[in-house]
């Protein structure tokens, strides 16, 4: 073994589905275990004490958001969600009973498995206390509240800056337009979306080489933002 394998519980009904990423993660150098029900999940959780879930969230015992507030009792492993294109709702409330990320059915296997690694990594680092972070080419330094580009220092207002860092911290991962607001702005705020979309103009303004085609800060439709080092194919 050359490298440590991590192991990965694999929530989902589907057998064909559940064939697809047995062998894709497999492949991978994963070890893989399975449930196919809800309750199955937490006992699998429970006695094999995996790296990552991946859940589906339709189950025929139950909701796999279920599954994850259940897990996120006891543990801070990386959950990651497999769900249908179309269900935002669905897709916020799982990330906000703590789900990691999510990965839309059908997905490809370069992407899961993009997901997959991402999701340990920041698993591995989230015990860091660090107040710098390198983000491809962005700098964004926590402690003097400023970011910089090899164009270039920014400035941001306090509440510019409190989205930002709220991005920053989960890089990589995305944060749900309801998780910003309660962050920035505390609860009582909770539906006012427009004065994000505000913030994150500004933001795009300063940190993205062309704001019209952003490359760090990403929208995730109808679901909330990403803020990640930007893809060079
Ligand atoms: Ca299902």
């Amino acid at each position: 073994m050359t490298q440590a394998q991590y192991r990965v519980l694999i929530v989902e009904d589907e057998p064909s589905i559940r064939d697809v990423l047995r062998t894709l993660l497999q492949t991978a150098n994963y070890r893989v275990v399975e449930a196919d029900t809800a309750a199955r999940a937490e006992i699998e959780a429970r006695s094999h004490k995996p790296d990552l879930l991946i859940v589906d969230l339709g189950l025929p015992d139950g909701d796999g958001e279920v599954v994850i507030r259940n897990v996120r009792k006891w543990s801070p492993v990386p959950i990651l969600v497999l769900s249908a294109r179309t269900m935002e709702e669905q897709k916020i409330s799982a990330l906000d009973a703590g789900a990691d990320d999510y990965v839309t059915k059908p997905f490809s296997a370069p992407e899961l498995l993009a997901r997959a690694r991402a999701a340990l990594r920041r698993n591995a680092r989230g015990s860091e206390q660090t107040s710098v972070l390198k983000i491809g080419d962005l700098t964004i330094d926590l402690g003097q509240r400023t970011a910089s580009t090899p164009r270039g220092e920014m400035h941001f207002t306090p509440l510019e800056f409190r989205v930002l860092e709220c991005l920053a911290r989960e890089t990589g991962r995305i944060v749900t337009q309801r998780q910003l607001v309660r962050e920035v702005w505390g609860p009582d705020r909770d539906g006012d979306t427009r004065s994000l979309r505000v913030f994150i103009k500004n933001i795009r303004q300063k940190i993205e080489p062309d704001p019209s085609r952003p490359r760090y800060l990403i929208t995730e439709a109808g679901v909330g933002y990403r803020l990640s080092a930007p893809v060079t194919l």
